[in-house]
């Protein structure tokens, strides 16, 4: 069996009602050209997308992601895209992967190209990296000027912050300078002086017995795997809030978590330098939750 699978998907209006979905998206070899050299996405970045973590055939939170994804059309004009559609795409990939091991499954919206008839679409799930040493013995992180007040997707929606769009230069930049000052990842934080999110994941933070994470203001993206572990925190009679985070409240946690769909919940161990406070076994359990199947 083999363990990548890339479906071209034939973009259908969000209203259309159509038996046979399975028509309307085809297996390809993802080695092979798929794309017009006028497609918008590769020219641009204009575009949207979704990764989806697959653990031992199941793809986790399928639902939080398509709603994003639907978001994020909207925030970029794009037309809305067909969800049961997106769904039959999934459980296809889902079904010719092996049933074990962990997979990152990719969802990509794109503009189409230029004066074209329609978006482009397709779906490709290849193995996860293996995270077992970020899961297992955390990261060290540094804070990283992200350059927006706290209010700028209200002040400038045409930046569509927010959104999920394909123009992840910054945010690999943002990883590069990280690593380039000897850490792993890095926490954006708006020029006002608030923690915002990591490049590609959410930060959630613990202060005593209170898990909090940065009120979802439109600048960020609202994260499905501190959504689900938020869920699963308030079902175990944890307390969790939503709140502005100023920088300083970062540095006076008890403990801190980087946290994504397929690295999981990372905890931060160094934090511009300086060691945080690590929770090795509440690291495990989250990951442990987040490892089981979730809708
Ligand atoms: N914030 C950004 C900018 C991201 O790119 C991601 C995921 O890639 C996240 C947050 C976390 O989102 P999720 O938990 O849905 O993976």
């Amino acid at each position: 069996m083999a363990d990548t699978v890339t479906l071209l998907i034939e973009p259908l209006p969000a209203d259309a009602a159509t038996s046979d979905l399975d028509a309307t998206f085809r297996e390809v070899d993802a080695t092979a050209p798929a794309l017009r050299v006028g497609e918008l996405s590769t020219q641009r970045g204009d575009g949207i997308f979704e990764t989806i973590g697959v653990v031992d055939g199941h793809a986790q939170e399928a639902r939080p992601h398509l709603e994003r994804l639907r978001n994020s059309a909207r925030i970029c004009e794009l037309p809305e895209p067909n969800l049961p559609q997106w769904e039959a795409a999934i459980a296809r990939a889902v079904e010719s992967l092996p049933a074990t091991g962990e997979f990152a499954l990719k969802l990509v919206l794109s503009r189409g190209i230029e004066h074209g008839p329609a978006p482009t679409a397709w779906l490709h799930a290849a193995p996860a990296a293996d995270f077992s040493a970020a899961r297992e013995r955390g990261i060290r992180v540094v804070t990283l000027d992200r350059g927006y007040a706290r209010d700028t997707a209200e002040r400038a929606p045409w930046l569509l912050l927010g959104a999920k769009t394909l123009s992840y230069a910054v945010n690999m930049a943002a990883i590069r300078e990280a690593k380039r000052r000897g850490a792993d990842d890095a926490i954006f934080v708006s020029s006002d002086g608030y923690v915002m999110e990591g490049p590609t994941s959410s930060v959630i933070l613990r202060h005593g017995d209170t898990w909090s994470t940065p009120a979802p203001s439109g600048a960020i993206l609202h994260g499905t795997t501190q959504l689900s572990l938020f869920e699963h925190l308030e079902a175990s009679g944890r307390r969790t809030e939503y709140r502005d985070i100023p920088v300083d409240d970062l540095e006076r946690a008890d403990a801190a978590w980087l946290v994504s769909s397929v690295r999981l919940a990372a905890g931060i161990v160094e934090l511009d330098g300086r060691p945080m406070p690590y929770d090795a076994d509440e690291t495990r359990e989250l990951n442990d939750y987040l490892l089981s199947p979730r809708d």
